[in-house]
C-alpha cells in the first residue's frame, strides 16, 4: 500500500490506501473520513458534507452540549481502529492500519474513573507533546489527593470554604469524583452541565448543588465547590474571596511550573493533568515503537530533540499550531 502521505492544511491530513483522513480539522477540508479525537474546543469542528465522521458517542454528546453537530458518527471503518486515549470521556486515538498512530490528546496514568492512553504499534506516530519537556513530571495522583484532602481539612477547621478549579470539561469531573467525600458539595453551573453528560454516559458522579455565576443560594461557612479555572481578578472570584472568605486550589499540569499558583492568584496549585507528563510521553513513544515520530502541541521542538537523542527519527509537525494550551 506504500506509505502514508501527511499534509497540513486546517489540521493534519493523511492519504493512505486510497482513502483520505483529516484528523482534528480546524476548518473545512475535503476528505473521506474526519476524525474528531475529543470534545475540547480546539479539536471540534462541524464536519464538512460527504465525509464520514470517526468519533465516539461520548464525543458526539459532549460536542452537542457545546454547540457542535457532528451528525452521524462511527467508531469503526475499514482498516481503522479508535483506541481510548484516556484524556477526557470519549477521547480517542486513531490507528490507520499498521501505518499511522495519532494520539490526539492522551493521558499517561489512571485518574479516578479515567484510564491511560491505549497504544498500538505503528510505523508513523503523531504524538501530542504538550508537556514534552523534562521538568514536567507529575506526582502520583494518590499523593496529590492526600495533600488536597489535608489542605481542605485544615481550611474547614478555620471555617473556610474551598474552590477547586480545573477545566470545566475533563478535569472538573475528575475533581468532582476525587473530592466527592466533602460536604456540602457545590458545582459551578458550567461544571454541572458537563457532569450531567458524564452521568448520562454511566460515570458515577455525586449530584452536587448547582451554583450560577450570581452565587445565589451559596451559604456561608465551609463547603467545597468544583469550578472552571478563574483568575483572581475576575468578579466572581473576588466575591468568593471577599464575601465568603473562600480559598482557591488550582489543578493543572502547568502547576509543575514554579509561580503558577501566584500567576493565577490561587492559594494552592497541584500538578494534575489529563495529558501525559514527560516520562509518560516517552513511554508512549516506546510502546508504539515507530520508525518516525511527529510531535504536535506544546513543546514540539524540545520533545522531538529529546527523542532524537534516544535514537528516534523525530520532528515537529512544522507550521502546525503550537500553542501552550492544555485543553
Ligand atoms: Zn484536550
Amino acid at each position: 500500500m506504500g506509505h502514508a502521505k501527511i499534509s497540513l492544511q486546517n489540521g493534519i491530513n493523511i492519504e493512505y490506501g486510497g482513502a483520505t483522513y483529516s484528523l482534528d480539522p480546524r476548518g473545512a477540508v475535503r476528505s473521506d473520513y474526519t476524525f474528531i479525537s475529543h470534545a475540547h474546543m480546539d479539536h471540534v469542528q462541524n464536519p464538512g458534507p460527504g465525509t464520514r465522521v470517526l468519533a465516539s458517542k461520548e464525543t458526539r454528546m459532549l460536542a452537542k452540549a457545546r454547540g457542535f453537530e457532528l451528525g452521524r458518527t462511527t467508531e469503526s471503518a475499514e482498516g481503522v481502529k479508535l483506541l481510548d486515549s484516556g484524556h477526557i470521556l470519549g477521547a480517542r486515538a486513531i490507528c490507520i492500519a499498521d501505518e499511522l498512530f495519532y494520539t490526539g490528546d492522551a493521558a499517561g496514568r489512571d485518574r479516578a474513573f479515567m484510564g491511560r492512553c491505549r497504544t498500538k504499534k505503528a510505523r508513523v506516530l503523531v504524538t501530542e507533546s504538550t508537556f514534552g519537556k523534562s521538568n514536567y513530571v507529575f506526582p502520583p495522583i494518590e499523593q496529590v489527593a492526600k495533600q488536597v484532602n489535608s489542605t481542605i481539612g485544615m481550611l474547614f477547621d478555620k471555617g473556610k470554604p474551598v474552590v477547586l478549579m480545573g477545566y470545566a470539561l475533563g478535569k472538573s469531573q475528575i475533581l468532582s469524583h476525587l473530592f466527592s467525600c466533602w460536604s456540602p458539595l457545590f458545582l459551578h453551573e458550567q461544571v454541572a452541565r458537563m457532569n450531567d453528560i458524564y452521568i448520562e454516559c454511566g460515570i458515577s458522579l455525586k449530584a452536587g448543588n448547582k451554583v450560577g455565576t450570581d452565587l445565589s443560594g451559596l451559604p456561608r461557612g465551609p463547603w467545597v465547590m468544583v469550578s472552571p479555572m478563574m483568575s483572581s481578578r475576575g468578579a466572581v472570584a473576588k466575591r468568593l474571596r471577599k464575601d465568603f472568605g473562600a480559598a482557591f486550589i488550582a489543578f493543572s499540569g502547568w502547576a509543575a511550573d514554579p509561580g503558577y499558583a501566584y500567576s493565577l492568584g490561587a492559594d494552592y496549585a497541584f500538578a494534575v493533568s489529563d495529558h501525559c507528563d514527560y516520562k509518560e510521553l516517552m513511554a508512549l513513544v516506546r510502546e508504539v515503537s515507530p520508525e518516525t515520530v511527529y510531535t504536535t502541541h506544546g513543546f514540539t521542538q524540545e520533545f522531538a530533540a529529546d527523542l532524537r537523542d534516544q535514537g528516534f527519527d523525530a520532528k515537529p509537525l512544522a507550521g502546525y499550531q503550537t500553542f501552550l494550551s492544555e485543553y
